[in-house]
């Protein structure tokens, strides 16, 4: 691959890393370490031109807006938090699929005046209750959302729900469903214009690579 500048794609460790990986080396980058034991927060890949910075899922879009790296792999819920200025989202890598629902205690009695909804995803709540022309009181966590209506905190939570497991093993259910969620490849305006060559390569590549991975999964099924 040829190369205007250097590349900088930026991502987060655990599931995003390692689902993202299989996809880079589909497009032939292979990161010289692995961040799940190596401290590194750059890492070097087998290719001179292209770097990977290790962060925090939700400041991935901020890296990006800003051009610090010029792409990254950010989960849709991180995204619709963030609001997804500067950046373009042009694929979708089909990788951490999950759902952003509301969910509470099973067949609480829920009441009519204003619930209070715990979750770390403001915004995204927010826009959910107000399209339902409701005023919640919205309070902010950073995890462990199940625990808030099992200890009173909260009437409902909002949370990404993979299998539901973890619902059900705190007495909660899935009530309603905000939005399906997968990682998507955004891009920093600017570096799209100012290096469009070689990150035009590597979405490209990156897009062969989704693809093909569905298709092998379609025969599986
Ligand atoms: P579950 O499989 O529903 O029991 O998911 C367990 C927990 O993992 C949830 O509470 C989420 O916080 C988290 N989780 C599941 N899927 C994702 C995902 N795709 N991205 C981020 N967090 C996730």
């Amino acid at each position: 691959m040829e190369f205007d500048g250097c590349i900088t794609i930026a991502l987060s460790k655990g599931r995003i890393f390692k689902d993202t990986l299989p996809l880079l080396s589909h497009a032939g980058i292979v990161p010289a370490d692995d961040p799940e034991t190596s401290r590194k927060l750059i890492l070097e890949t087998n290719h001179p031109h292209i770097k990977l910075v290790i962060i925090r899922a939700t400041d991935v879009p901020t890296y990006v807006q800003y051009g610090a790296a010029d792409l990254g792999v950010a989960g849709k819920d991180v995204l619709m938090e963030h609001g997804g200025g500067g950046l373009y989202e042009p694929l979708d890598l089909q990788i951490a699929k999950c759902r952003l629902m509301v969910a509470g205690v099973k067949d609480a009695q829920l009441s009519d005046s204003r619930l209070r909804i715990a979750t770390k995803f403001i915004n995204s709540t927010r826009r959910h209750f107000a399209a339902q022309g409701k005023q919640v009181e919205i309070i902010k966590l950073y995890g462990s959302m199940e625990l808030a209506p099992l200890v009173g905190l909260s009437d409902l939570i909002v949370d990404v729900v993979d299998t539901g497991n973890t619902l059900k093993a705190n007495g909660l259910v899935p009530l309603e469903h905000i939005s399906d969620i997968s990682s998507r490849l955004v891009i920093n305006k600017a570096a799209w214009k100012i290096k469009h060559r070689g990150i035009k390569r590597l979405v490209d590549a990156l897009k062969v690579a989704v693809d093909e991975r569905s298709s092998e999964e379609k025969n599986h099924d």
